[in-house]
């Protein structure tokens, strides 16, 4: 089990390249149904930046989101023990937007409490917090313990730890 190490130093110029990237992931996005342009850019902490955009399909509960297509993406360009240290969504509808319930256990798996998260707010506003503020008390892979004992896999996985509950006002407005 790893706490967040430190500070989560991402730069002021990086924020701003990842939120420009996620932009541009969005304009690749396959949503014929909602109309809902949704992308998204992680960096990982190797520094490389992966990008994706949402996905989506006729039968609605097939949709992939921007951040899991990302985070699969990531998985199979730079292996199974990425990390991440920001992520960055947006949507091309000017909509205030963080990133959905089953996105952030997505992201829990491969970030920490301080994996910073960038989001548009409301008339565009650029916010961020961190998953730790987004997903208090995450379902964790150290929940799995007994029955992962013996498999070398288990390692290296969510390691995201209980929390109390967000502080609300943690989330700022740049
Ligand atoms: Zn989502």
């Amino acid at each position: 089990m790893r706490e967040s190490q430190g500070k989560n130093v991402v730069s002021e110029a990086d924020r701003r390249r990842l939120r420009d990237l996620a932009a541009k992931a969005a304009e690749q996005a396959y949503a014929p149904y909602s109309r809902f342009r949704v992308g998204a850019a992680l960096l990982l902490d190797n520094g490389a930046v992966v990008t994706g955009c949402n996905v989506e399909n006729c039968s609605y509960r097939l949709t992939s989101c921007a951040e899991q297509v990302a985070v699969a993406r990531a998985v199979a360009e730079h292996g199974p023990s990425i990390r991440l240290r920001a992520v960055a969504v947006t949507n091309l509808n000017s909509a205030a937007s963080a990133p959905c319930g089953a996105c952030r256990q997505t992201l829990a798996e491969f970030g920490d409490d301080a994996t910073l998260i960038l989001y548009p707010g409301e008339g565009g506003a650029a916010m961020e917090t961190t998953l730790g503020e987004l997903l208090p008390s995450a379902f964790c892979a150290t929940f799995l313990e007994d029955s992962t004992k013996s498999s070398p896999s288990a390692q290296n996985v969510c390691q995201v730890p209980l929390r109390k509950p967000a502080d609300p006002g943690a989330t700022k407005k740049r």
